[in-house]
Order: structure tokens, then C-alpha cells, then sequence
């Protein structure tokens, strides 16, 4: 008598189920621009100000152009750190508007309450009061033009801030100094490079 026999597993099943979940974050940087990276860091740390400035300008653009704004947004905020390090007050100016500018447009508006106070501040104790109003008013108008206010967007300090491990003092990947408020964490363990992506592991 013909019995059915149950139907075995096609041999490649195996092969087409969803791969595990790989590390959080975002895509990495193509090598080149990860080596540019490394470079303007180099040259931000040895106060070598405008060239730097000039590098994350131009890597700012590029990450922007890879589809990731925020890296690019954080990316224009050195280069502003970095121009006005160099006293290029106008210079800095456009580049911090520029990196709150994709914040907001790239859906990450709530980093700009983390980000306008240090830029505005950054501007004022060089004495740079009209353009840290400057800027002030320029993040409102990007915020309105969303509809949405400074006073929206939440807590202005980052939370759980007491329980998270400590970072390494560089990027092991990129070279950026780390800096707990500016990375963004995934959870209290795991937090990621604002410039490189590359995902850091935190010590308890
Ligand atoms: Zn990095």
C-alpha cells in the first residue's frame, strides 16, 4: 500500500531563515571616509583648527549624501566647533545651523535641546552674543517650520545618565573623543559613535 510519507524539509531551508539580528546601529562608513574621519580628528586634536574644519565640513556633505543626517548633522557641528576654535565666527555659525538644521529635517529634532545650549554657550564665552541669538532664532525657525518649539521637545539632559557604564575616552574605530551626552545610547551598555557609527561598548 502507498503510504505518504511526511514531506521532508527542502535541504536549503536552513540557508533562507532570517539571519540573526546583527549589532544596533547604522550602516558603516565606506573605509576612505572612515580614514578621512580618523585624519580630521587628528588634525582637530593637534589644533590644526581650519583644516579641520574644512575635513568634517567636506565629510559632513558626504555622510549627508550617504543618507544619514545624522551623522552628517553631528559631522557639521564639529566642523562649527572647529571654525570658531579657529575664530571663524561666521563660519561656525553656518555650520551649526546647518548640523540643527538635519537634525530637525532628518527626524531627530529632540537632540537640539541637547545640542543648541553647548553651541550657544560655545558662542557667548568667546563673546559672540549676535550670533549665539543668531543661531537661537535659526533653530526656532527649523523647529516652527515642523511645527514644532524648543519647550516640545523634552528633557534637555539625557536620562538613566546615573546607570550607564563608562565610555572609552576615544572612538576605537574613528578617534573621536567621546563625550557621554553626545553619543547616543542604545542602552546603558551600548552606546554609538555620533560621527562613525561604530557601536561602544561601555564598562560598568
Ligand atoms: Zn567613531
Amino acid at each position: 500500500m502507498f503510504r505518504r510519507r511526511p514531506r521532508r524539509r527542502p535541504p536549503l531551508w536552513g540557508r533562507f531563515r532570517r539571519r540573526p539580528p546583527g549589532p544596533p546601529g547604522r550602516p558603516p562608513l565606506p573605509p576612505e571616509t572612515q580614514k578621512a574621519l580618523a585624519q580630521a580628528h587628528v588634525l582637530m586634536a593637534e589644533g590644526q583648527f581650519v583644516a579641520a574644519a574644512q575635513a568634517f565640513a567636506r565629510l559632513s556633505d558626504e555622510v549627508k549624501e550617504e543618507g544619514l543626517p545624522g551623522r552628517a548633522a553631528n559631522l557639521a557641528l564639529q566642523a562649527a566647533r572647529a571654525y570658531l576654535a579657529a575664530d571663524s565666527v561666521e563660519a561656525a555659525v553656518q555650520w551649526a545651523t546647518t548640523g540643527i538644521g538635519l537634525f530637525v529635517r532628518g527626524g531627530r529634532a529632540g537632540r537640539v535641546n541637547v545640542v543648541l545650549p553647548k553651541i550657544t554657550s560655545a558662542l557667548r564665552n568667546k563673546g559672540h552674543e549676535a550670533e549665539a541669538v543668531q543661531v537661537e532664532q535659526e533653530a526656532k525657525r527649523l523647529l516652527d517650520e515642523l511645527g514644532l518649539s524648543l519647550d516640545e521637545l523634552g528633557p534637555r539632559g539625557p536620562q538613566m545618565a546615573e546607570t550607564r557604564g563608562t565610555l572609552p575616552a576615544q572612538c576605537t574605530s574613528c578617534g573621536a573623543p567621546l563625550v557621554p551626552h553626545d553619543v547616543e545610547w542604545h542602552d546603558n551598555r551600548t552606546a554609538e559613535c555620533p560621527y562613525c557609527g561604530s557601536i561602544l561598548k561601555a564598562a560598568s
